[in-house]
């Protein structure tokens, strides 16, 4: 129990984090091109905004949050996701009177107690846009927009983008009878959880994953045939929008997503080669969503990409990532004396940015240099009496195998000039 992690988390370790760290600087650096600013919302909240704000007829709510009382006696839940956070957040800062929209995004860990398998864990990494306040199509577009740029800049090909309308609450609550007339002679053959569904929210029986509520649902009638004038005029704007950017999709009147909250436009990025858990990234409307958590009528819309699933995806392209630097220098030192002056070196390169290694571990010259070789230091330089007493030493470049010697009270100046123009 002490030596291992809980079932689905994991450890991202030193030689797996600089991936993380790109694809965390890539996403943030394209978010703030289109103008969306970072928020950082808290990792629990009371579990009724997550009851309110996914909604109550999800998986999510019904089967996986992790809920817990706190030692108040609060009813405490772990975020399953960020949607309903930044939202709680715009209501209780009143974003709604900051110029409008708001676009924000965000990076977090999220927390699903899940089946744990290949791309699906019980703590997993999200990165999300939430944009505020805009009803329009373009809206639409330009949040679509940045997860096919981001994947372009990755390198990533061949993500299918899905994408659907599921209307708005008229258009849905008309829907809703037509398939539940389709529906009321199948009842039986549903899971429990559907049955039960049945009458709470149909719709969210198109997105059972069990067998055999696919197998009923297979044939059913589709929400898109089905929607308002106003919903369809929408659609067709974003379509024409994402026709005009280049971006290529696919009408799939399937999808309605896992969430309560979405309305008009949904869509899913969709990968073939990363397994049953393909679907890298999912977002949508929620118009209705900012009323239903206690604020004024405010459109939405938004998306959050699985981070886990982006790596898998980047890995199974062969996508090589640019690997941390090595070390500049390692300053290797015989003896006492010689190591105080390496401590001073040392910490005059890295003030200048230089990254030096110096050893810490008392080891023998043999082993230190062995340490060196190890770190892939790119230049190793000797002190030991003979270089203290002239004054001057070897600087080794390890690539290439060239030497110079050099005066140390050059030393930092001249690795400056060096890590501008690449070479001794
Ligand atoms: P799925 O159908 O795979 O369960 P979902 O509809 O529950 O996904 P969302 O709530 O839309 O997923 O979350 C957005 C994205 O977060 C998903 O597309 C996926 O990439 C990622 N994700 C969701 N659940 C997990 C999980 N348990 N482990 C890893 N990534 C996940
Ligand atoms: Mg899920």
């Amino acid at each position: 129990m002490l030596t291992k992690a809980p079932r689905g988390t994991r450890d991202i370790l030193p030689d797996e984090v600089y991936k993380w760290n790109y694809v965390e600087k890539e996403f943030s650096e394209l978010c703030k091109r289109f103008g969306y600013k970072e928020i950082r919302i808290p990792v629990f909240e009371h579990t009724e905004l997550f009851q309110r704000g996914v909604g109550n007829t999800t998986d999510i709510v019904q089967k996986e949050m992790y809920t817990f009382l706190d030692k108040g006696g609060r009813s405490i839940t772990l975020r399953p996701e960020g949607t309903a956070g930044v939202v709680r957040s715009y209501i209780e800062h009143g974003m709604s009177s900051l110029p409008q929209p708001v676009k924000l995004f965000y990076q977090i860990s999220a927390y699903r107690y899940e089946k744990v398998q290949a791309g699906r864990y019980r703590e997993f990494h999200q990165f999300g846009v939430e944009l505020l306040g805009a009803k329009s199509p373009s809206a639409d577009a330009e949040v679509i927009s940045i997860l096919a740029l981001y994947f372009d800049r990755l390198g990533i090909k061949n993500l299918e983008l899905n994408i659907n309308s599921i209307g708005c609450p008229e258009c849905r609550s008309k829907y809703n009878e037509i398939l539940k007339d389709y529906l009321k002679d199948k009842i039986d053959s549903m899971c429990p959880t559907c049955q039960d569904r049945y009458n709470r929210n149909p719709l969210r029986i198109l997105d059972c994953k069990e067998e055999k509520c696919q197998e009923v649902v297979k044939n059913a009638p589709s929400l898109l045939d089905h929607i308002c004038d106003e919903c369809k005029k929408h659609f067709e704007a974003v379509l024409e929008r994402l026709s005009i950017m280049g971006i290529p999709f696919n009408v799939d009147k399937g999808i309605v997503r896992g969430l309560d909250y979405y309305t008009k436009t949904v869509f899913e990025f969709v990968s073939k080669n990363i397994g049953s858990q393909g679907t890298v990234c999912g977002g949508g409307r929620y118009d209705g969503l900012v009323e239903d958590c206690g604020g004024a009528p405010t459109p939405g819309i938004g998306f959050a990409l699985g981070v886990e699933r982006l790596l898998l995806e980047l890995n199974s392209q062969g996508i090589e990532i640019p690997e941390p630097e090595a070390p500049d220098i390692y300053i290797a030192s015989i003896g006492n004396k010689a190591d105080l002056i390496c401590e001073k070196l040392a910490w005059q390169l890295r003030e200048k940015n230089i990254t030096c290694i110096k050893d810490i571990m008392d080891r023998s010259i043999k082993a230190q240099m062995k340490y060196a070789d190890k770190i892939g230091a790119r230049y190793v330089l000797v002190l030991g009496d003979n270089e203290i007493e002239s004054n001057k030493a070897e600087l080794r470049d390890m690539e290439t195998g060239d030497t110079k010697v050099i005066s140390l009270d050059t030393l930092v100046d001249r690795l400056v000039k060096i890590k501008c123009e690449g070479s001794l």
